[in-house]
């Protein structure tokens, strides 16, 4: 065995770092240099900081200052001729999502014998989303990835034609896709799995004082050669609590989301909160037992918003039921409690599924949460595939999906917005903004992504209310 021995090393520039040294067992050193200096390498980065700029401070600030700290992962300026084979995916939000390949891959040390940069990530896969929303703050985004340590984000390009940002992320799946392919094949086990790797991932931000505000399942990513309860959750739309409280001195007119996530009382008007998220989070509860996102057979308009602030909630198809434990519908729906206070917390709920997870893989069932989650188990096994698929198709996905539901973030009218005007939507005197109205548009989407809105649909439809 070769022993490991600190020493210090130094380039030659005089830069001296602490390094772990090999030696074999004659006391021979094993590894001499690789040739790499983190001091060499920060200098280079900040002689090239005058090479490019994004055209947005902010957003230069905060690339530079990863540039200079961060000894691993660094955020990275990418020219847009970097970036190849690009295709369309999907039509997102805030602007539109394609895959590329890094040609050229990223700047990741200076090499001090070749005097030259070394490169990673040369050639591999990613998604760009080129940014088109004016109201979308990257900088925003970029301050809260710093905060949750985001290695996902892996910098910033320009599209040198529409002059929009490009946020350049890892290439990967949302966890409705993963559910529609493999929702037949799921366990209890993995089903348990996947609801605590999100209720942790929600803890860890809500631990940082984050409030995520628009969390839903084509907001929780897998990475494609991950397993499906690898998780991490899109952060979008994340805002630091204190920011939301400074700004909800007035009600909000629109807020940006799905209709279906978002909780009453920020329909109404009110700022999200982390017990919002909870709230987003029993609509994600709702998609893993169902293989339904929330409300997908009805319009998503301002009659569905008025509803869901009267207590309504999406409903599990009765041939389900005796697939779901008893205790798992009424945790949801306290998720989807009206009165905030009563929704757990988000470490609450990753305690729980984390508990349930450890019982299952080691086969204990010692209590009446256990016991009902086993013969849910069982239950959902006896049924063959045929007989799945045939109940499944009654129910379809396809058929029942609402060609007015829509599950891309876009603006939303809140019921404080249109106060004024709520009595002449009733009654149809008005036309409703919150409806869609290009009823053959499409609204699934295959990856990591929302589609445009459609903003200019949005003001035709504003004009017309008055
Ligand atoms: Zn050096």
């Amino acid at each position: 065995m070769p022993r490991k021995i600190k020493k210090i090393k130094y380039c030659p520039r005089g830069h001296s770092s602490e390094d772990f040294a090999y030696f074999d067992a004659h006391g021979r050193n094993m590894i001499y240099s690789d040739g790499n200096c983190d001091l060499c390498t920060k200098e280079r980065f900040i002689q090239e900081f005058k090479t490019w700029s994004s055209g947005n401070v902010n957003i230069d600030k905060i690339i530079r200052e990863s540039q200079i700290n961060n000894r691993c992962e660094k955020l990275h300026w990418i020219p847009y001729d970097n970036l190849q084979n690009i295709e369309h995916i999907a039509d997102g939000g805030h602007g539109s999502v394609y895959s590329a390949k890094i040609e050229n891959g990223l700047k990741r040390k200076w090499h001090f014998i070749k005097q030259d940069w070394e490169y990673e990530i040369l050639g591999i896969e990613v998604a760009l989303k080129e940014i088109k929303d004016f109201r979308y703050d990257i900088a925003e985004f970029l301050k809260v990835s710093k905060i949750m340590d985001n290695y996902d984000c892996i910098g910033i390009s320009k599209n040198p034609s529409t002059q929009n940002c490009i946020i350049i992320t890892d290439l990967d799946d949302d966890l409705h896709n993963c559910l529609t392919k493999t929702f037949w094949d799921l366990e209890w086990e993995t089903k348990i799995e996947v609801l605590a790797s999100i209720a942790e991932c929600l803890g860890n931000l809500h631990g940082k004082n984050l409030v995520h505000c628009s969390l839903h399942s084509g907001n929780i990513l897998k990475e494609r050669k991950f397993k499906i309860y690898d998780l991490r959750i899109d952060l979008d739309l994340c805002k630091l609590e204190s920011d939301l409280i400074l700004n909800s001195n007035n009600k909000n007119n629109k807020i940006y989301g799905l209709i279906p996530y978002i909780p009453p009382e920020v329909l109404r008007g009110s700022r999200f909160s982390k017990k919002g998220d909870i709230y987003s989070f029993g609509g994600i509860m709702y998609e893993i037992v169902t293989a339904q996102r929330p409300f997908a057979d009805q319009a998503h308009d301002t009659y569905l918003m008025i509803d869901i602030c009267n207590g309504v909630r999406p409903k599990v198809p009765d041939f389900m039921l005796n697939w779901i434990p008893e205790w798992y519908l009424d945790l949801m729906y306290q998720c989807w409690s009206d009165d905030p206070s009563e929704r757990p917390t988000a470490i609450g709920l990753a305690d729980l599924f984390r508990e349930i997870s450890d019982k299952i893989y080691d086969d204990i069932v010692d209590n009446n949460v256990m016991r009902q989650l086993k013969i849910a188990d069982e239950n959902q096994k006896n049924t063959s595939k045929s007989q799945k698929q045939e109940l499944f198709e009654l129910f379809s996905y396809s058929s029942k999906l609402h060609p007015q539901s829509r599950y891309i973030g876009r603006y939303i009218h809140t019921l404080h917005g249109l106060c004024d005007s709520l009595e002449e939507i009733k009654s149809g005197k008005s036309s409703d903004p919150n409806l869609l109205l290009k009823s053959n548009k499409s609204s699934t989407s295959n990856i990591n992504t929302r589609e445009i809105d459609e903003e200019t649909d949005m003001l035709a439809k504003i004009s017309l209310v008055g």
